[in-house]
């Protein structure tokens, strides 16, 4: 009743194509409602359904994914895409042991998509709920401790009705962010107020406990913005780890104590490049994982070389206004809006 006459009117709530959720459900791992609504758009404009995505090129799904970050959701839309389509589905199948070997799919993320597209009865647990059910139920200690997963996810499931699960596992995840929010959530608006452990007890700014974030490392990096004429070079990274066969400015990381321009000069002979340093670019700041990284870009004017082969599957040298056909990560996209006027070719 509560999901009914409050939940936010989402463009993947339209209807219950398995397609539409499936992608939805994962552009928002990680990553808040707002960010993800243009993006969803622009996704299911471009690709209308799971046989259109699984013929996509990979390239123009990356360039779609640009600054959504974890890169690897859209490389395993595409493999599960691709392999569905080989066993001759056109869509997500009702089928929870099929659906959990995808490429993607945990077991938040199946049963998320299976109970919203075909009510089938599964539990879900993600942030929202994880934190609207330790309240509820007064579950001390890091909710990502393995008893207290092990608790959650039984109390998840025995809490499931018998219909609309789909509709119900939602609702959780709804009051959970906009009613039963991590800072001054709104109880008196609540309609668990009655029933809530943390509420009856006044104890709601203690629980969830909060885990204990890493301690973040510092880097400084440095990035070659290599000139020929008026090209570029970009190199793609390996199909492998982090931002895999995304393009970028090489780089890579300063010495203790090494000034840019020495740290440049070292990524240059590696690269098999020989380059005059002209400008720095830009600095700017960013995060992965648990490293905080600074990253300086310079400007390096081509003199010889080629760039050695085995480094990089590809490379390409393109002119400026052609760097928005190659997806980059979000630092090295701001790092190539910041070339502006601040590379000019000898
Ligand atoms: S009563 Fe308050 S703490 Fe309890 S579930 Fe509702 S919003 Fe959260």
């Amino acid at each position: 009743m509560w999901f009914e006459l409050r939940a936010r009117p989402l463009p993947w709530r339209e209807n219950r194509d398995a397609y539409r959720i499936w992608i939805s459900e994962v552009m928002l791992q990680q990553t808040q409602v707002a960010t993800v609504i243009p993006y969803f758009h622009r996704f299911v404009e471009r690709y209308r359904s799971l046989l259109e995505l699984a013929d996509a090129d990979e390239h123009e799904v990356l360039q779609l994914w640009e600054g959504l970050g974890y890169y690897r959701r859209a490389r395993d839309l595409l493999k599960a895409a691709g392999q569905l389509r080989d066993a001759g589905f056109d869509t997500i199948p009702n089928d929870e042991d099929l659906v959990r070997a995808l490429p993607g799919f945990g077991r938040y993320t199946t049963n998320a998509v299976l109970s919203q597209a075909y009510d089938a009865r599964l539990p879900i647990l993600e942030a929202n709920s994880t934190r609207l059910l330790c309240r509820l139920f007064g579950i001390d200690g890091d909710p990502k401790i393995t008893a207290n997963q092990r608790r959650l996810w039984h109390l998840a499931e025995l809490l499931l009705p018998r219909n609309k699960s789909g509709a119900f596992n939602q609702s959780l995840m709804e009051l959970g962010a906009l009613v039963c929010k991590p800072t001054a959530p709104a109880c008196s608006e609540c309609p668990l107020k009655r029933r809530c452990v943390a509420c009856l007890q006044g104890r709601q700014a203690e629980i969830p406990q909060h885990s204990k974030s890493a301690a973040m490392t510092k880097l400084s990096e440095v990035a070659v913005v290599i000139t020929n004429g008026d090209r570029v070079l970009l190199v793609q990274r390996p199909p492998i780890g982090r931002w895999a066969n995304l393009w970028e400015f090489p780089h890579g990381p300063n010495s203790d104590g090494e000034t840019h321009e020495l740290a440049a000069a070292r990524l240059l002979e590696v690269l098999g490049i020989r380059g005059a340093v002209e400008t720095e670019i830009t600095t700017l700041r960013h995060s992965v994982t648990r490293y905080r990284i600074t990253l300086t870009g310079l400007h390096i004017a081509y003199l010889n070389g080629t760039l050695d082969s085995t480094l990089y599957p590809n490379h390409a040298w393109v002119q400026l206004a052609e760097l928005t056909n190659y997806p980059l990560s979000a630092p090295q996209r701001r790092l190539a809006e910041a070339l502006g006027g601040a590379c000019h070719g000898p």
